[in-house]
């Protein structure tokens, strides 16, 4: 049996857990926080809003993928320990005029998802809103993941399948076949996953020199007061509002090459009278606001594939929740020596490289 190792127990790391031990693996995961990861840590998964929109405004050679990811959330939920976690409502897409929203109704049509345009009335009533919305386009084929529920809930599966997850094992030391941690221990494999969101040493980046194109962007998220029904998520202009299991949430800011988690009070504020000024009455603060730190690559599509002697899966940027599945799905054909379909391959670090 083919053993491999995976540092990182994020949203991507669990997936390949999962993913591997189904394709055969014995899979050890290795993480160096606690476990039952926390909104206001380090793990960018935990603090993310959770949404699974394959669109957003600009096009991309990549979008195919995003919505094979989509597709696998929807095949894997059923019976899934983290399946009440996940919604599929859809989302709707406010744009900032009608010329800007007609582009968007055709994009998402060439990739054939499901969409259709809303009058004002009916973008009211499709969120539960006081106000009317102009502009508006509903996708159906969205979803959204509550953060914690689903990293608990993948945590269960992967160890009720046998994945040994071992929390407070920070990683020191890779090479092509051992993982060394800070208290000397030693996990031998035939294959190492590095899944460290944005995390990763100079050490880890000697081994998996791709991880060195992975870098910081801090995102602030704020939990609101609202009487909006939701279900789908809404795409402001300024500022996207999403419904989880037990909050809603709004966000996010992106502020580059930052890797602090300090709550700004000024950033709060700003997302705040965002969707105030866009939602005259209906949203009002929590109490709670936090900040995580998103693992950018330089072109927003996550680094998958051979980097070094090892395997990486990181720099999932604003969309780690969204790709994880299919990310999963990528390091097992390359774990397996599978075929790497061409738009898998387009994901691995090698188009840097070259550049
Ligand atoms: C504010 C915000 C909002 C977001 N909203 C969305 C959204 O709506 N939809 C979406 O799809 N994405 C969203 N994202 C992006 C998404 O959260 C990330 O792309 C994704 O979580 C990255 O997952 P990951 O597993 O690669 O990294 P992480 O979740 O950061 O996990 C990496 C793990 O590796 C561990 N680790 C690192 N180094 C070591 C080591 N040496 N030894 C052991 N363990 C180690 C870390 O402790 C951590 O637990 C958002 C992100 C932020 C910050």
């Amino acid at each position: 049996m083919k053993k491999v190792v995976i540092v990182g127990s994020g949203v991507v790391g669990l997936f390949c857990a999962v993913r591997l031990r189904i394709a055969g693996a014995q899979v050890t995961l290795l993480e160096a926080e606690a476990e039952h990861p926390s909104p206001f840590g380090p793990i960018a998964s935990a603090a993310a809003a959770g949404m699974l929109a394959v669109l957003d405004a600009v096009p991309s050679p990549h979008e195919q993928l995003a919505i094979e990811s989509l597709k696998l959330w929807r095949e894997l939920r059923p019976g899934a320990e983290w399946a009440d976690g996940v919604r599929f409502d859809g989302g709707v897409h406010v744009r900032a005029n009608a010329d800007d929203a007609q582009n968007f109704f055709r994009n998402a049509q060439r990739l054939g998802l499901d969409v259709s345009a809303l009058n004002a009335g009916q973008a009211r009533k499709r969120l539960g809103l006081s106000k009317k919305l102009e502009n508006a386009i509903f996708v159906g084929d969205e979803g959204t993941a509550d953060p914690q529920r689903v990293l608990t809930g993948l945590a269960m599966q992967a160890r009720a399948m046998g994945v040994v997850i071992e929390y407070h094992r920070d990683v020191e030391n890779v090479t092509q076949s051992a993982v060394m941690t800070h208290d000397n221990r030693v996990y031998e494999g035939d294959a190492v996953v590095l899944a460290p969101g944005v995390w990763a040493t100079e050490k880890l980046m000697r081994a998996a020199p791709a991880l060195k194109h992975v870098q910081p962007a801090k995102g602030h998220v704020v939990a609101v007061e609202t009487d909006a029904t939701l279900g789908p998520n809404l795409h402001a202009p300024d500022f996207y509002m999403v419904r989880r299991r037990e909050d809603v949430v709004i966000g996010a800011t992106m502020e580059p090459g930052r890797y602090d988690r300090r709550v700004d009070e000024s950033k709060v504020d700003a997302l705040l009278d965002a969707a105030r000024a866009f939602l005259p009455g209906e949203v009002k603060a929590e109490g709670r606001a936090w900040a995580g730190i998103r693992p950018m690559s330089p072109d927003g599509w996550p680094v998958v594939g051979p980097s070094g002697d090892v395997f990486v899966a990181a720099g999932h940027s604003r969309n780690g929740w969204l790709l994880a599945p299919l990310t999963a799905e990528i390091i097992s054909a390359y774990v397996f020596s599978r075929e790497i379909e061409p738009a898998w391959a387009a994901l691995a670090p090698s188009r840097f490289e070259a550049s």
